[in-house]
């Protein structure tokens, strides 16, 4: 299982930043999980990467913020036989394709789908924003079975000890307590940007 992070705030160089977040998850297909906030960027750190979009077979939107969709009508006329999926697509714990889970729209004004990726090492939980609290969508992730990682926006996450016994945390994009987090679990807290790969 490998995830690439195709857009970020930050980004490795020869690849380009920009607030929001997307990245590129290969299980047993290849799913797009959110689209960032500039097509061009996205397009961009796509070739930059070399994936081919019409190699992805589904297009995941964590919650429907700019920051998330901004690039998914342009990558949708370079694959229009991508199914997406809305965060209003599932309202519980669901298989979107082998391996891989919705957790299902969580929290209240804003709603927002995380996935649950399965690995050798137990789950990979990927968030968009994490609107609904990370520490929501952590409880709700467990029903599917023991958590290996986290990546992904934590937003303003602070309760620091729901994170413990996981053993990978990529937060980045709208990350709040980034620095914190990292003092708090240094040999756990992965960087993550643009162009950063995820093998497990
Ligand atoms: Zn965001
Ligand atoms: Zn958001």
């Amino acid at each position: 299982m490998k995830i690439t992070i195709v857009y970020d705030n930050e980004a490795n160089p020869g690849l380009k930043s920009g607030w929001g977040f997307s990245c590129l998850i290969e299980a047993k297909e290849k799913i797009l999980f959110d689209t960032g906030d500039s097509s061009e960027n996205l397009i961009y750190n796509l070739r930059q990467l070399n994936i081919q979009p019409e190699s992805v077979a589904a297009v995941v939107i964590s919650h429907n913020h700019w920051d998330h969709t901004g690039g998914l009508k342009e990558f949708s006329k370079l694959n229009n036989n991508a199914k997406v999926f809305h965060p209003k697509s599932f309202s519980k714990p669901t298989e979107i394709l082998p391996g891989v889970h919705s957790t299902g729209a969580l929290g209240g004004l804003i709603k927002e789908q995380s996935l649950v990726v399965n690995t050798e090492k137990g789950n990979l939980v990927i968030t968009g924003c994490a609107h609904p609290g990370l520490e929501n969508i952590i409880e709700r992730s467990r029903e599917l079975g023991e958590i290996y990682g986290v990546v992904g926006g934590f937003h303003g996450f602070s309760n620091f000890d729901e994170l413990e016994g996981i053993q990978l945390i990529g937060p980045c994009h709208c990350t709040q307590y980034k620095q914190q987090i990292k003092e708090r679990y240094p040999g756990e807290f992965k960087d993550i940007k643009a162009g950063s790969i995820i093998e497990i």
